[in-house]
């Protein structure tokens, strides 16, 4: 184990990378480390004044290369803390793969996936929850999800784990005394374990909370659209993907024939599951009532129950909305343009059959009520607006482990085992924020960056 800034790993090469898809109007390389301003001052005609954007031209000896903007950030104040500069160049290919030869020619390298994060984190620019917040964040898909990465950016996690430490060390001290003076003091150390330890305790619990409820707000909710042969699955699946344009992506599931998609539903990002199903409505597995998107149910975070609601209730519904006990649903029913109510009585129905599920009385061809369904369901899913604090799963391993040792500590009866078991947690907590990592926990995070950033 390492600790930043009393075990540097020392980086001495300097690095560039493109930041930028290619195809676009403009493309941005990074570079950092020593050779920068050196190589700068050789390949770019314009003034080089720190942190100030200035034109000029890139040339490769007399060849001009591109017109281009570029900035030098010394360290430590920039990014990396090292000294950096970043050229916004003429987006084309054969731009780019010029000034990146001319850049390796002057002996700068190119920098693996997330070698300018890492190097943020090992100069102590940002501390790994950053690091990781970094990453949540260029992989937002919803405005709620970057909201919630950009408050871990701005330190709001790692304040916290930072006082459940200060606690622990406090108590750690305390305890370090008692190991020194054992008799006159074991006894009353042992006797204030609980006072010191249940607050942190309790902190690390509604983290611990916070973190899986909003596992929803990083990775999306897994949602399952379930319903008899032509109640309205596919219909309220196309209405559903064009209440909201962020459409994200498609794609094939685990499964050959199960396939995801991805929208947000009033800013939380949602998994459609089981969309191929829906639109093999003629599947002859669909037909007899036990479609694929059934099993899926079990594993769903939310279940809408599609029914046809220009009919009175049948056996095949009733079936359905047994199956549905012990999930999280919402009945929907649909078609209500063709007999309100119809609909309305079987709503009713609904209501006395399972009176803790959300009902919803919608038409997908009005789209009359696909709103309210969609913030019914986001409602359902949500967690409290603005209240994600964790999102990171290594965070709440973490976060549990230690919680798990404090708790072991509760019940000991000598403050060596005591003093050892804060002290395991501690080094757990320290593991969330890289007070303490190993290369291969550095690995494992930065791997997970794209080139150039
Ligand atoms: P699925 O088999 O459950 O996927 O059902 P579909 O979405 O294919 O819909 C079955 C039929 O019902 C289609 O002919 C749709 O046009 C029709 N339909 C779906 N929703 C509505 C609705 O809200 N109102 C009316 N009038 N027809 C609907």
């Amino acid at each position: 184990m390492s600790a930043v800034g009393e075990n540097l790993i020392s980086v001495s090469n300097t690095v560039f990378a493109l930041s930028t898809p290619m195809g676009g109007a403009i493309a941005v390389i990074r570079a950092t480390g020593p050779l920068c301003r050196p190589v700068l001052e050789s390949v770019f005609s314009g003034r080089i004044s720190e942190r100030l954007l200035s034109f000029g031209r890139i040339s490769d000896g007399g060849k001009v290369l591109d017109e281009c903007m570029a900035v030098f950030f010394p360290a430590p104040h920039s990014y990396t803390g090292e000294d950096m500069f970043e050229l916004d160049l003429h987006g084309s290919y054969a731009v780019v793969t010029a000034v990146s030869r001319l850049l390796l020619a002057k002996g700068l390298e190119p920098a693996p996936a997330g070698e300018f994060t890492k190097r943020a984190f090992l100069n102590g620019r940002m501390d790994l929850v950053q690091a990781d917040a970094v990453m949540d964040l260029i992989n937002s898909e919803t405005e709620r999800s970057a909201r919630a990465a950009m408050d871990q950016l701005r330190g709001g996690l790692s304040a916290r784990i930072r006082a459940i430490e200060e606690q622990l060390l406090d108590f750690g001290s305390e305890l370090g005394a008692a190991l020194d003076y054992p008799e006159e003091m074991e006894d009353e150390v042992l006797s204030s374990v609980p006072g010191a330890l249940l607050p942190a305790l309790s902190e690390l619990g509604s983290l611990i909370e916070n973190g899986k409820t909003n596992k929803i707000v990083r990775d999306g909710a897994k949602l399952v659209i379930i319903g008899r042969p032509n109640a309205g699955k596919s219909s309220l699946l196309n209405a559903l993907l064009n209440e909201d344009r962020a459409i994200v992506t498609e794609y094939a599931g685990t499964t050959r024939d199960i396939l995801e998609e991805k929208l947000s539903l009033c800013g939380l990002p949602v998994r459609l599951v089981d969309t191929a199903g829906l639109r093999e409505s003629a599947d002859p597995v669909e037909a007899i009532g036990i479609g694929r998107a059934e099993k899926q149910a079990e594993t769903a975070e939310l279940v809408l129950l599609v029914i046809d609601g220009s009919e009175p209730l049948s056996c095949g519904d009733r079936e359905l909305v047994k199956k549905t006990s012990g999930m999280l649903v919402i009945f929907v029913i649909n078609k209500q343009d063709l007999a309100p109510e119809t609909a309305l009585a079987a709503e009713k129905e609904l209501t006395a059959l399972r009176a803790d599920a959300e009902t919803a009385v919608i038409s997908c061809k009005t789209r009359s009520g696909i709103d309210e369904l969609a913030r019914k369901a986001a409602a359902l899913l949500g967690a409290g607006e603005g209240g994600a604090i964790v999102t990171n799963e290594r965070h709440i391993a973490l976060m549990e482990l230690a919680k798990a040792e404090l708790e072991k500590a509760l019940d000991e009866s000598s403050t060596d085992l005591v003093s050892e078991l804060v002290a395991s947690a501690l080094s757990a907590l320290a593991g969330i924020t890289g007070r303490e990592f190993s290369e291969e926990l550095l690995d494992r995070i930065f791997s997970r960056f794209c080139v150039g950033k």
